[in-house]
């Protein structure tokens, strides 16, 4: 039976009978596929080290009747340090959730993929706090999915905005919207908007340089998710 080596991130496992599981990985050759691990769940299992949320490795799969099963496993780096604390694993459990919610089988997107395996990286052996990581991540993943707001002027009017203290943004419109032009929309800080607008910038290797201020932080975590609920149709719990 041919078998296909894949490159993948496990996102999400459940578990099945006794002691299989079904993994939900990330793929660089084949986007988002699920894939059978059978009887990972014993102790001396061979897929064991692979078989677990977060794992990066290279794997082989067959195909039985439109079905994966792993073939076999290797698994070269579980970001371990992620199940140490709280925070960290809060972060990459809402990293992996949104890259699986926006991936497609069959559809390979090395962007995201390179993006998801930097943010966990991070998030692992990183000094950053993970939030920071997480909203970083989350940035750069709208505007790869072709979503970047507009931030500097009205999305309205035209007006640049980056003289004025506060800012208001509108989930609908895509963008920064000023005082004259909706009231209404929730208001956040220029400091906030700015830096958005370098995380949407900056390369996915230099996400380590991401250090947001406490109230920036703050800020962000509510635009970046109310907004990416609003284009996504996803509820993330919080
Ligand atoms: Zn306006």
């Amino acid at each position: 039976m041919p078998k296909d080596v894949l490159n993948g991130i496990v996102l999400r496992v459940t578990d099945y009978r006794e002691s299989d599981r079904i993994l939900n990985i990330l793929t660089r050759e084949r986007g988002l596929v699920a894939v059978v691990a059978r009887g990972c769940r014993k102790a001396n299992s061979k897929y064991a080290a692979y078989s677990s949320q977060f794992t990066f490795g290279e794997i082989e799969v067959s195909e039985m009747a439109g079905k994966l099963r792993l073939a076999s496993a290797n698994a070269v780096e579980s970001f371990y340090p992620i199940r140490e604390s709280y925070e960290q694993l809060l972060s990459a459990t809402h990293v992996v959730y949104a890259a699986e919610h926006i991936s497609r089988g069959d559809v390979p997107n090395d962007e995201l993929f390179v993006l998801l395996y930097n943010a966990l990286s991070l998030i692992a052996y990183g000094d950053n706090d993970p939030k920071d990581i997480e909203l970083a991540f989350m940035a750069k993943m709208i505007k790869l999915c072709g979503y970047a707001p507009t931030l500097t002027s009205c999305v309205k009017c035209g007006r640049d905005l980056r003289a004025c203290r506060q800012i208001r943004f509108s989930n609908s419109l895509g963008g920064s919207v000023c005082e004259r032009c909706g009231s209404a929309f929730a208001a956040y800080s220029t400091l906030a908007l700015e830096a958005l607008r370098r995380m949407m910038l900056l390369d996915t290797s230099d996400m380590r340089r991401v250090r947001l201020p406490d109230g920036v932080r703050e800020e962000l975590y509510a635009l970046i998710y109310n907004y990416a609920e609003y284009i996504f149709e996803f509820t993330l719990k919080r």
